[in-house]
């Protein structure tokens, strides 16, 4: 079980110190992928660094602008261009002349979910460990492939805290959709995450997750449960999403179910990239699936016969 956590005192629009350095402000989103709102990080003090803007939401540019009033924002940071998170980066920018950093947006399809706003462009782009600071507080720009193509998260060094934007949610596990979700990504960004050690991760949506190796952990191993239950549901002859779907989310409310499928989906093409499972053509929504039975003539070495499919696999990128 992933040991989630929920319990937020917030008010949409009023702006809390959440930690010497940080101050956060919800935006009034809530909803299945949003939780309660968005929450909009402000750091430092006089010169701030405002993480995640928001939702173009003139409400939301005002209780940042009420939050900010007196100091001077030098950088909007944004971890992805989901509809939640960036749209609202231009008019802070406009409003306080401040330089917004991230990725473009992928101008790939992002399922079902938030949308993307495909219009992104940040003044400046972000590169994996590039550090931004102001007085008294560094930002490390952290790349963190997988919920989306472009999402980065931003490490607060002074705490040893991320902001970890959509790749983990205290409140939640995280929507891995394809065509720009990639779950191999995904686990590779957990796994680097993990690695750093961080004492605290401030999600964009809910509070806090401050018990973070075993948080990781688990949200890890939900991952490969998933990935185990995809392959005994092959072995069992269902072949098709639709078919896993109402038996793996059986404790989901349906409709949540289209996420789900996208989910498995995700799930689906990392283990035909890694020549576990096979379909014809490209993996699809649709498509049939079956165990792969590696050839007898690869012999008795996992690697090779690994490593030579994946290569096969790679161009579907
Ligand atoms: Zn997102």
């Amino acid at each position: 079980m992933i040991p989630f956590v929920r319990a937020l005192d917030f008010a949409y629009g009023r702006c809390d110190r959440v930690s010497p350095r940080i101050r956060r402000v919800i935006a009034e989103n809530p909803g299945p992928f949003t939780y309660l709102g968005t929450g909009t990080y402000i750091v430092g003090e006089g010169e701030v660094a405002v993480i995640d803007p928001g939702p173009d939401d003139p409400a939301h540019l005002g209780a940042i602008l009420a939050a900010t009033a007196g100091e001077q924002v030098t950088e909007i940071l944004v971890t992805h261009t989901h509809a939640d998170h960036s749209p609202l980066a231009r008019p802070l920018a406009e409003a306080t002349g401040a330089t917004v950093r991230g990725l473009p947006a992928p101008g790939l399809d992002t399922g079902f979910e938030e949308a993307d706003e495909a219009g992104f462009r940040p003044d400046r782009t972000v590169r994996d460990g590039e550090r931004i600071a102001g007085p008294g507080w560094t930002l490390e720009a952290v790349a963190t492939p997988g919920h989306a193509s472009n999402h980065v998260a931003y490490a607060l060094v002074e705490e040893n805290a991320l902001f970890c934007g959509d790749h983990v949610m205290g409140w939640s596990t995280t929507v891995v959709s394809p065509p720009d979700g990639d779950m191999a990504a995904y686990l590779a960004s957990l796994d680097k995450v993990a690695a750093r050690g961080f004492a605290t991760l401030w999600p964009t949506h809910g509070p806090p997750v401050t018990e973070v190796a075993p948080f990781l952990a688990a949200y890890r191993r939900h991952r490969l449960e998933r990935e185990g239950q995809v392959l005994a549901a092959l072995l069992a002859g269902r072949g098709r999403i639709a078919e896993m779907v109402p038996a793996l989310y059986a404790d989901v409310s349906p409709r949540l179910h289209p996420a789900a499928a996208h989910s498995l989906w995700a799930h689906l093409i990392k283990l035909v990239r890694e020549g576990t499972v096979a379909c014809e053509g490209e993996p699809g929504l649709g498509s049939d699936y079956r165990l792969a039975l590696s050839p007898p003539s690869r012999g008795a070495g996992p690697s090779p016969g690994g490593s030579s499919s994946r290569d096969r696999r790679s161009p579907s990128g």
